[in-house]
């Protein structure tokens, strides 16, 4: 199949992209949700089509971005725990093992939501198409 491109209609730029995945919409047109429901990503966007769910081991990108997160947050809240609360170190682990068994669990939608924006940004959504 051959692809053309039209630099106008292809453009894309960080800030709406960025806004458009924190707000947990389609990074393509911002019209729709990427959500079907809690913890359910939708197969495509129902306004511009726009592919959510690609190929498989599409998924380990967000879970990429969910670890790296976490991981910053964790250590974030350690110095803010350890340097700016001047908690005990075996307070401080009790807080950092309740972060990081919360977090992640929480910014699932915006992991799955700024991997799909990076995507978008990188290389654009291929449009879903229905097998006839
Ligand atoms: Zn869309």
């Amino acid at each position: 199949m051959l692809r053309t491109f039209s630099l106008k209609k292809d453009k894309r730029s960080i800030v709406p992209v960025l806004l458009r995945s924190l707000r947990l919409r389609c990074p393509a047109c911002g019209q729709s949700s990427i959500l079907k429901g809690p913890f359910q990503i939708r197969h495509h966007c129902p306004n511009c089509r726009s592919l959510f769910k690609r190929e498989e081991g599409f998924f380990v990108g967000a879970i990429m971005a969910n670890v790296i997160t976490t991981e910053f947050v964790i250590l974030v809240a350690c110095f803010v725990w350890l340097f700016v609360f001047r908690s005990t170190y075996e307070k401080a682990l009790v807080a950092l093992f309740i972060t990081a068994l919360i977090f992640p669990v929480a910014f699932y939608h915006h992991s799955w939501s700024l991997w799909l924006g990076f995507d978008y940004l990188v290389e654009s959504l291929p449009k879903y198409e229905k097998k006839k």
